[in-house]
């Protein structure tokens, strides 16, 4: 067999990318494929750099999951984690017992959330966060008596896991297809991507008023009272970086109190200053009823998430642990001390250095740069708020025209940059849509960098799809 990188070379059969094909089941490939393609290894990482087995540099412009906001090579976190592993590597939260840092970390959220008197439950994904938040709604309203209230409303095109719950809440079609999902009870309705969704001639204002128009009707339709929630990210992230236009929330929100529906803020992506302000709830103008909180909590350097939840649906649950029954849920690794250590860190370090006042200073240049890429002839929409951007190419830049197929323009574009110009970005199921969530520590001069690269690898695109008849 041939290195499937470069056919030249004979397969290194020992090499960590061939071993790698052999034994590691990896997400999100086409599996058939993927035996001949090699991954590349990330063997090593500092700022906003990570470097494969080569020791290739390349720019993470999309913290990896979109989830290492401090940079890589963060000493004081890894000083946390071992400091924590020495005094106590391990004990849980289960019945009655606690670990102070998951006592420390659960009063700094609630005090940080948007919540009053919030109760925060501990997980280790955005997924578990967000799974174990349905069985709690469950949960509650069984508990206050009435049972009936359990659809879950998400969006096309929101992401919220992959567990068998959180798939269902997730609306991206190629999650759902050959897993036999969503169940049943999980509803999703229209995404706020003004591009996508408007109709001729309507206003984003219009657009924004129509979508909550239609949440109603969905709810109307269905009944109120068998909805329980409605889960959404508040710029929707990997599902494409939606930002809605005003007055979307404000409207949605009126609809969900007239049917006393929750709110449910997934901010694994959106919180932690992500969207120029500390949470994502505060750059849309929500006032949720729960929070999720994963990646940039502990900048990934521990698994770690966070279910905040607000008071009211706390007393709720309680009143079923009577009736109802025993609460029995638990995770063997929930509140674990050194995740929890590790998440203290960030938050002292992101407080320390002012990282929020540092993202308000650079965002203007992440959002100047990605303004230009909106002028380029194959750019058709850019979004951005804070240090989380997207740029989507069309096949038309005057009507709007989307490519058909979609996505393989951006898996192109995403492709060559990462190649060519060793820039690594992501392709998101949005039309033809590239993200980018840098390290929230990235400086200005380094945003340029990144710029630089992708319109490198823009243009080499473009020149190859002309010369290919395509554009
Ligand atoms: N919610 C959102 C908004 C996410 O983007 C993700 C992951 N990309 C999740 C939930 C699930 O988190 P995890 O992958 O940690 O399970």
């Amino acid at each position: 067999r041939r290195d499937p990188l470069d056919k030249e070379r004979p397969l290194n059969a020992n090499s960590p990318a061939a071993r790698d094909v052999r034994h590691v089941l990896h997400g999100y490939v086409e599996l058939k494929a993927q035996r001949e393609s090699l991954p590349t290894v990330i063997t090593a990482g500092e700022g906003i750099y990570v470097k494969d087995e080569n020791g290739t540099p390349y720019i993470e412009a999309a913290s990896g999951m979109w989830c290492t906001s401090l940079g890589f090579g963060e000493e004081e976190l890894v000083e946390a984690a071992a400091e924590q592993m020495r005094k106590l590597p391990y004990y849980h939260t289960v019945g009655y017992k606690s670990v102070n840092p998951a006592i420390d970390l659960a009063e700094k959220l609630a005090e940080m959330a948007p919540i009053k008197d919030a109760r925060v439950y501990f997980a280790l994904s955005g997924s578990e966060a967000n799974d174990a938040l349905v069985k709690f709604i469950r949960y509650y309203n069984n508990a206050v008596g009435r049972p009936q209230k359990k659809k879950f409303i998400a969006r096309h095109n929101g992401y919220h896991g992959a567990t068998v719950a959180t798939t269902s809440l997730t609306g991206i079609p190629i999650n759902h297809v050959a897993f036999d999902l969503p169940l049943p009870g999980f509803l999703h309705t229209t995404d706020p991507h003004y591009l996508h969704h408007a109709h001729a001639g309507e206003t984003r204002e219009a657009f924004a008023e129509r979508l909550a128009r239609e949440l109603d009707e969905m709810i109307e339709k269905e009944g109120p009272d068998t909805v329980a929630a409605f889960m959404a990210e508040p710029i929707t992230g990997a599902g494409g970086v939606i930002i809605p236009p005003e007055p979307y929330y404000e409207k949605v929100q009126e609809v969900l109190k007239k049917h006393d529906v929750l709110f449910l803020d997934d901010e694994v992506v959106n919180g932690i200053w992500r969207t120029g302000k500390l949470w994502g709830a505060e750059t849309m103008g929500i006032a949720p009823d729960t929070m999720t909180v994963a990646k940039g909590l502990t900048s990934a350097y521990q698994p770690l998430s966070a279910l905040i939840l607000s008071d009211e649906i706390y007393r709720g649950m309680e009143k079923g642990s009577l009736g109802v029954g025993f609460f029995a849920h638990g995770q063997t690794y929930s509140g674990h001390p050194v995740s929890c250590a590790v998440a203290l860190k960030v938050l002292e370090i992101i407080e320390t250095r002012d990282i929020g006042g540092h993202v308000g200073r650079v965002s203007p240049t992440f959002a100047r740069r990605l303004q230009k890429l909106g002028e380029h002839p194959l750019v058709g929409d850019v979004r951005c708020k804070g240090l989380i951007g997207a740029v989507e190419f069309v096949a038309d830049k005057k009507t709007g025209r989307l490519f058909d197929p979609s996505g393989v323009v951006a898996r192109r574009i995403k492709e060559r940059a990462e190649s060519a110009y060793k820039l690594i970005t992501r392709n998101v199921p949005s039309g033809d849509s590239i993200a980018f969530s840098p390290p929230l520590i990235i400086t200005e001069s380094e945003i340029d960098e990144v710029f630089d690269r992708f319109e490198k690898a823009v243009n080499d695109v473009m020149g190859e799809l002309a010369r290919e008849g395509a554009i």
